[in-house]
């Protein structure tokens, strides 16, 4: 198999997260999913859909997965063999990324933006905050683990069939093995912020907590979710699932509104892929307008009461 995705389930079906990786992973080969979740026809048909031909699928009911999943996931690498592994950027991805690296012997490449196969395996990826662009060949032979940004690639189905599933028995890892004991989701209003297709983003020229009542209303009225800074969440105006850059979520709305925020590009590798950016920011040298496509220099509480206005009298 050339190219492998570790894929995971959320509420009985993939992930959004799978979904993307195995949009890139089909453009790199034959693709097969190591599937973690308790597994279901029309979950193993959704990986189909999306390209893979294979599914090899663990349910590791209550059991903490990462190592158990490492170890049996290094099993099957080391007797199909593969080009490269595809991972998302969450925590279980991570967590059994690294634990597949010490069992495999192999490094892992982090922060992935693209992937490249034509020539060996090159992966593309950015540091310092998205100022510069790094591409790196992997000289280390097969598989490369490679773990990528949020949202780099689109998820789309291709209308694959049904794939050939393999049943993976959850090993006894000893005294690796833990129980998840207590799940807690955090309450949310309106669409997942992730998700959305408009995100109103407030920054510290905001002056206080109470500055987000505005964002909730405008972000109501555009059926948008509401994000921010990291400076908003360190000062405790809005929870850290809030936070959009580098340390936080990355978005990638059809229309972003930053709010007195000054784009530091910490913040700017969070939101710099939306299609349509509009800052609204008193310092017309702000560095969020050479990212903006579209700029009001002005008082964020004169510009976005009257923006609410306009848009309930329409
Ligand atoms: C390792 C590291 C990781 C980081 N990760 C993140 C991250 O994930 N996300 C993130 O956001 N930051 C992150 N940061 C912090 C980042 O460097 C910036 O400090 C932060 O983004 C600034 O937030 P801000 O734009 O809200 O505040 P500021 O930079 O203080 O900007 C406030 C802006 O509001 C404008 N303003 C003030 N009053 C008004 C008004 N009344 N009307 C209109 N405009 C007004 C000002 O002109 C200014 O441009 C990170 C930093 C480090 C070192």
């Amino acid at each position: 198999m050339a190219v492998w995705v570790f894929a995971e389930e959320l509420e009985g079906l993939p992930t959004e997260g799978s979904l993307e990786l195995l949009a890139k992973g089909r453009s790199l080969g034959e693709v097969a999913a190591f599937y973690v979740g308790a597994g279901s026809d029309d979950a193993f048909a959704a990986l189909g859909e999306h390209g893979a031909t294979t599914v090899y699928h663990l349910d590791p009911g209550d059991a903490l997965p990462s190592a158990g999943v490492a170890a049996a996931f290094a099993e099957i690498l080391r007797a199909e063999g593969g080009k490269v592994v595809l991972f998302g950027p969450g925590n279980i991805d991570r967590d059994v990324a690294g634990r597949l690296a010490a069992r495999l012997g192999k490094p892992v490449l982090a922060g992935a933006l693209d992937i490249d196969v034509s020539d060996g395996v090159t992966v593309r990826s950015e540091i310092l905050g998205g100022a510069k662009s790094v591409s790196t060949v992997v000289t280390d032979g097969s598989p490369a683990l490679i773990v990528t940004r949020p949202k780099a690639f689109e998820a789309a189905s291709v209308g694959g069939g049904t794939p050939t599933v393999v049943s993976v028995v959850m090993p006894d890892v000893g005294r690796s093995s833990a129980t998840i004991t207590e799940r807690h989701v955090e309450a949310s209003e309106g669409p997942d912020l992730e998700a959305a297709s408009v995100v109103v983003s407030g920054g510290r020229g905001l002056g206080s907590a109470e500055g987000f009542e505005m964002m909730n209303e405008l972000a109501g009225l555009l059926g948008g979710a509401v994000g921010g800074t990291r400076a908003v969440v360190d000062a405790g105006w809005v929870p850290y699932s809030y936070q959009i850059g580098q340390t936080g979520k990355t978005v990638k709305p059809q229309v972003y509104i930053a709010c007195a925020i000054s784009g530091a590009m910490q913040h700017a590798v969070g939101m710099k892929g939306a299609s349509t950016i509009i800052a609204i920011n008193k310092d017309p040298d702000a560095p969020i307008f050479a990212l903006a496509d579209l700029g009001v220099v002005g008082d964020v509480h004169k510009v976005i009461p009257q923006l609410i206005e306009a848009l309930k009298a329409r």
